[in-house]
This record gives structure tokens, C-alpha cells and sequence, in this order.
């Protein structure tokens, strides 16, 4: 397994649409296994392929403090959606800024699994924003694109300021 690097703001790659996973061969469960360590390295909840330079349409999450609710996604579709809440979020393809953003309450997710099996998983609150937060990531949309064009200007003046040395 290997730590992949993260992507950062602004990059093409974050702002274009994935392509969808063909087949769960091995190289892909490589990869996923390389974005599940990725992820906790960087202590995220949740990690597009995207966001480590790879233009396909997977995601991974895991919202425990434990490592113990890994979810691979790939390919997924939004089955249902209901609600409407306003919570905060950050990314780490963003580091050092967060911002709350309306998104559905709750929501229910189609997949295929590691093992390139169909699942579905529903979530709420926290759970079903990263869902939503990630599979926006693979359609090309990051947090920073929900947000009202006066408090997008904000928080990039906020971000490059603080990632100066980074970018
Ligand atoms: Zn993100």
C-alpha cells in the first residue's frame, strides 16, 4: 500500500467530471486500498480518486474514529434525496478552510463494492453529506462551487493567503 498525494485547489483535475470504472480489476482495489490509507493518513473523512489524480469515478469514506466503517463507492448514483440542512465542511484538497453549505438531509446512494458488487447505503446529517460531498468531487463540483459568489471570494482570499507556501 502507498500514501498517494493530494490534489489541491486549484487544479483541473478537481473541476472536471470522472470517468466511470470499467471493471473492479486489481488495479483498481489497489487503489482503492491506497486512497482507504491516503485518507487516514491525512485524518479525512472521506477521499475522491479524483483528489489523488485519478479521473475515475470512485470515492471512499469512513466517518468512525476507529477505522472501523470503511465504504468504497464506485460508480455511484444518487438513488433518493430528501431535506434540506446547512452544515459545515472542509476538504483536503482545501486545507485550513471550511465553510457550511446546504445539502440534502438525507440521502440514498447505489454502488458497486470492492468486490464489484451492487449496494446501496443511505445516511443523514454528517453521513450522507460526505456521500454527497465526495460524489460531487467525481462530477467535477468541489464545496467551493456551492457557496454564494461574496463568500467564495472570502474564503479563497482566506485560502491562498494560508496555503501560500503550499500552492
Ligand atoms: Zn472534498
Amino acid at each position: 500500500m502507498a500514501i498517494l498525494n493530494i490534489v489541491h485547489y486549484p487544479n483541473d483535475i478537481l473541476s472536471n467530471p470522472t470517468k466511470p470504472v470499467e471493471k473492479v480489476d486489481q488495479v483498481i482495489k489497489r487503489l482503492v486500498q491506497d486512497m482507504f490509507e491516503t485518507m487516514y493518513n491525512e485524518r479525512g473523512l472521506g477521499l475522491a480518486a479524483n483528489q489523488v489524480g485519478e479521473a475515475l469515478s470512485i470515492f471512499v469514506m469512513d466517518l468512525s474514529k476507529d477505522k472501523s466503517t470503511p465504504l468504497c463507492f464506485i460508480n455511484p448514483e444518487v438513488v433518493e434525496s430528501k431535506g434540506e440542512v446547512k452544515l459545515e465542511e472542509g476538504c483536503l484538497s482545501f486545507p485550513g478552510v471550511y465553510a457550511k453549505v446546504k445539502r440534502p438531509e438525507f440521502v440514498k446512494m447505489r454502488a458497486l463494492d470492492i468486490n464489484g458488487e451492487v449496494f446501496e447505503h443511505e445516511g443523514v446529517d454528517y453521513d450522507g453529506r460526505c456521500m454527497l460531498h465526495e460524489l460531487d468531487h467525481l462530477k467535477g463540483i468541489t464545496f467551493f462551487d456551492r457557496l454564494s459568489p461574496l463568500k467564495r471570494k472570502m474564503l479563497e482570499e482566506k485560502y491562498f493567503k494560508r496555503n501560500r507556501e503550499r500552492l
